[in-house]
């Protein structure tokens, strides 16, 4: 069964559980409109869809997926990322998430482009110049790792670039107005957190303690 095939097949399950036996439920649910309470901002990548992960159902999580999980610096009317800006004033002003999360992840491919020397045999910044025009946003999370990293191996500091990244996001999305405003009135909540897609362990960073731990036992 190729790829395509598949997609049906789960769809006819989805159809056969919510339109099926639950189809009043569904119903119900469905005339009433949208009031997820958490925005998840994750990478693009297959492996890490935060709704799976969570185990959260529709209509519970307002998600937005791009490239490494980035949030740009706040741009005012000149964003260059208009897409991800009107996805975050959308959840903050009309869905009134409560908690927004940056979820980053171990084996991030787009890292990978950030970490990559010039003539890295896997990305090249002209071929792959979209990829490496996005990835530049994290730039200050590079600089950060490599000015620390001693005699880390590059994989090494990938994974810190990863956890570094979705630190650097969340400080970035302070900064756009609207979700200030919200955190400025306990209304919003803001968290990093970090998935290790090998061992399938969730972590959430600790700004008490300055480090990922565990997101629970
Ligand atoms: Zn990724």
């Amino acid at each position: 069964m190729d790829a395509y095939e598949e997609l049906i097949k789960g769809y006819k399950i989805f159809r056969a559980e919510y339109l099926g036996r639950k189809f009043s439920a569904y119903r119900d649910w469905a005339s009433k409109g949208q009031s997820p309470k958490t925005l998840i901002i994750g990478c693009s990548d297959s492996r890490v869809n935060p709704a799976i992960l969570t185990h959260a159902g529709l209509g519970e999580v307002f998600a937005v997926n791009n490239v490494a999980n980035i949030v740009p610096p706040y741009e005012k009317s000149q964003s260059h990322h208009k897409s991800l800006g009107a996805a975050i004033q959308y959840a903050v002003n009309h869905v009134k998430v409560e908690h927004i999360i940056v979820m980053g992840h171990s084996d991030c491919g787009g890292i990978a482009a950030l970490m990559a020397d010039d003539g890295s045999d896997r990305f090249d910044a002209d071929e792959d110049d979209y990829i490496a025009d996005w990835v530049s946003i994290l730039n200050p999370a590079k600089k950060a790792v490599l000015e620390n990293s001693g005699d880390s191996s590059m994989e090494e500091c990938c994974r810190l670039a990863e956890m570094e990244g979705a630190l650097l996001s969340i400080q970035n999305l302070a900064g756009y107005p609207w979700v200030r405003q919200a955190v400025a009135e306990n209304a919003l909540t803001l968290h990093a957190w970090y998935f290790h897609v090998d061992s399938g362990e969730l972590l959430s960073y600790r700004p008490e303690e300055g480090r990922f731990r565990r997101l629970c036992r």
